[in-house]
């Protein structure tokens, strides 16, 4: 996982990324490795359309997968004793394995022990984890045990949907199809009653 957590007190709710530095010798030959793809499918790297592409993709590349940090933050809990659900996050990854995209929905739910989570840093731990090449069930079972450490939560659950553009336009070519993965821990894993509690708030949604 590319993520670090800083140990330090003062920022431990702080997430970082091991550097964000665009190295311009590594950009430049990414350019020029990058016009060798090109030729090597037949093209012309310096015909009009293409001549800047491979500056546009490599940058693309470089900032999707180095998304920015961002600050975790957490309040008391009050008194919220039930699960805390939300749905539907989109979210968007490159698969590892052909560098296609891959996108669809994350779904998460968690039981509070002392803190809850400022409810837009759901998604953003979402995309945090999900803007790299990634694999679905990685993403899915990143997202649940971070959310656990960082809330010291009593249970999590994640369920991830995904479409896979390296199934859907080349391969086996079945645009469509819909791959679910989850991850529970702590109580949505031990207590069935907690999982189904879960998984009927994201039936009703779907509705
Ligand atoms: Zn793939």
């Amino acid at each position: 996982m590319k993520t670090m957590i800083n140990n330090n007190q003062n920022k431990n709710d702080m997430i970082e990324t091991p550097s964000n530095k665009v190295e311009s010798v590594a950009f430049t030959e990414a350019m020029k490795a990058y016009e060798t793809i090109l030729e090597a499918i037949g093209e012309n790297p310096s015909r009009e359309g293409l001549a800047d592409t491979p500056k546009r993709h490599i940058k693309f590349l470089m900032e999707f997968c180095n998304p920015k940090p961002f600050k975790f933050t957490t309040f008391d809990k009050e008194d919220t004793d039930e699960i805390v659900v939300q749905l539907n996050i989109p979210y968007f990854s490159l698969c590892e394995h052909h560098f296609l995209p891959f996108y669809g929905f994350a779904h998460i739910g968690y039981l509070p022990n002392k803190r809850i989570v400022g409810l837009s840093k759901l998604a953003r731990t979402v995309d945090f984890i999900s803007h790299a090449p990634q694999n679905q069930e990685r993403i899915t079972s990143q997202v649940a045990e971070f959310l656990m450490e960082k809330l010291d939560a009593k249970g999590v659950g994640v369920i991830l949907s995904g479409e896979h553009m390296c199934m859907s336009m080349r391969g086996i070519s079945k645009p469509g199809a819909v791959t679910y993965t989850s991850k529970m821990l702590g109580l949505f894993k031990e207590d069935m009653q907690m999982q189904k509690q879960f998984m009927e708030r994201i039936q009703l949604n779907n509705k």
